[in-house]
């Protein structure tokens, strides 16, 4: 076994599996009777492990690859995470990185947690505890992944005040949950519908009217689009994003706390962020909770980087609104050099692609927001296609690339890779050619 783990060793290259693995997959193939099968398994365990994959499928925010991409360049320092440097006396995790949410989306005050469900639960275990929280019926949404607007209630420990119906509900109907006494409302909520809508005889109440009626609103907006405006993209808001909330504008409709995660179209690390009334975020801070949902260091670091950009108004520095608004004329030209370089490398007999290697095609296709954002939302893109499917090939590739099939092709949207990958195309496409 020793001798088949050290054969292993042996024949792997840069990246080799420590020792205790290898001795594992070599106990493995000998118990199956297959000593033969080591390098395979070993292949197989070091593809199981969490790495680098390229995105071809055009999905900004892929749920399954991380949702957005972000850069984390950490030294192996110590941080100030909570240590005030003036006085010298113990600092709070919020006064940096939170700090800079509350600035970037003009809140008062702000509180950063593990992710978007969390932010949720902890406003409400916080904020309404054994009392009513109303949401309308139109808004009792499943995001996926087991969220549950109504289980995530009950886990607060908050009680769910049904309002309206599943595609209407008015004022009125908040003001009568308001006033009956049963009700108790320590809040009202909305939740953003962000992976479906109601359409045709819909009614809904604005946050603006909402903030009306005497009860805190707190809006689960979502996606964490800090600003309608985009003042960070040089061009301003894309289409896309028209009807989308946003953080800061539903703060200023009056919303006394908005919710949302950091890696949807905020582009930051997996975090979720509580933002508003300094009195409020300062409850769910002083949660039993809010110590179990906590970011780490290293998520707070990569968020604070994200914020910095916001604030410095250079979306081309944020991972994801780099490449949501690259231009159609760049892919292009992209996707023509990557075509060329493919036909290239493989002389004359690849110029005729009705006979021998797949055909292979620039194309126009179409990205989208993903991540449960945005549904039906399309970004124009420049991509190229290949005859059949070829996703288990690119997946085997190093790094692995993610692609998509469409109409019995192999789509690769350019949208989503890094231009510096485009040469791992290049010697992937050609190897499906040959
Ligand atoms: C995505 C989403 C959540 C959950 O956020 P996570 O960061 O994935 O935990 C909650 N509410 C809404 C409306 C969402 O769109």
């Amino acid at each position: 076994m020793d001798a088949l783990a050290r054969s292993l060793a042996a024949d792997q290259h840069g990246d080799a599996l420590p020792q205790p693995l290898l001795v594992l997959v070599a106990r493995e193939a000998i118990a199956a009777g297959a000593p033969a099968s080591a390098p395979a398994r070993a292949e197989a365990l070091r593809r199981s492990l969490l790495q680098r994959v390229i995105n071809a499928t055009g999905v900004l925010l892929h749920t399954n690859l991380g949702r957005a991409p972000v850069a984390h360049h950490q030294p192996p320092s110590y941080t100030n995470l909570e240590l005030d440097l003036r006085t010298g006396a113990r600092g709070s995790r919020s006064a940096h990185t939170a700090t800079l949410v509350a600035r970037a989306c003009g809140a008062e005050a702000a509180l950063v947690v593990n992710n978007g469900a969390a932010a949720v639960l902890l406003a409400l275990a916080a904020l309404a505890p054994g009392r009513g929280v109303a949401v309308s019926r139109g808004e009792l949404v499943e995001i996926g992944g087991g969220f549950r607007v109504p289980e995530v209630m009950v886990a607060s420990g908050a009680r769910l005040v049904e309002v309206g119906t599943t595609n209407r509900t008015r004022l009125a109907d908040f003001e009568r949950a308001r006033d009956d006494p049963r009700s108790d409302l320590a809040l009202m909520m909305q939740v953003h519908q962000s992976n479906y809508r109601i359409v045709g005889f819909t009614e809904a109440v604005t946050t603006r009217a909402l903030a009306t009626l005497g009860v805190p609103v707190v809006v689960d907006v979502g996606s964490g689009l800090l600003d309608a405006a985009c003042p960070w993209l040089a061009d301003g808001p894309p289409p896309w994003v028209r009807d989308e909330p946003a953080v800061r504008q539903t703060l200023e409709a009056g919303a006394a706390l908005v919710v949302c995660s950091g890696d949807k179209l905020l582009g930051g690390p997996q975090a979720g962020i509580i933002a508003g009334r300094a009195d409020l975020v300062a409850a769910c801070a002083r949660h039993p909770l809010a110590r179990a949902l906590r970011p780490g260091s290293l998520v707070l670091a990569t968020l604070h980087d994200t914020l910095m950009a916001y604030l410095r108004r250079d979306g081309q520095d944020i991972p994801f609104w780099r490449l949501a608004t690259l231009p159609i004329s760049g892919l292009e030209a992209r996707a023509r050099d990557i075509a060329a370089a493919v036909l290239d490398g493989h002389g004359p007999s690849a110029a005729a692609p009705s006979s021998g290697p797949a055909h292979l095609e620039v194309v126009t296709c179409a990205s989208t927001p993903g991540g449960g954002t945005l549904p039906g939302i399309e970004i124009p893109s420049v991509g190229l296609a290949i005859d059949g499917d070829h996703t288990a090939s690119l997946r085997a590739a190093t790094p692995p690339i993610i692609a998509r099939v469409h109409d019995g092709r192999t789509l690769l949207d350019l949208r989503t890779v890094e231009p510096t990958d485009d040469a791992v195309l290049i010697t992937a496409l050609a190897s499906l050619r040959s």
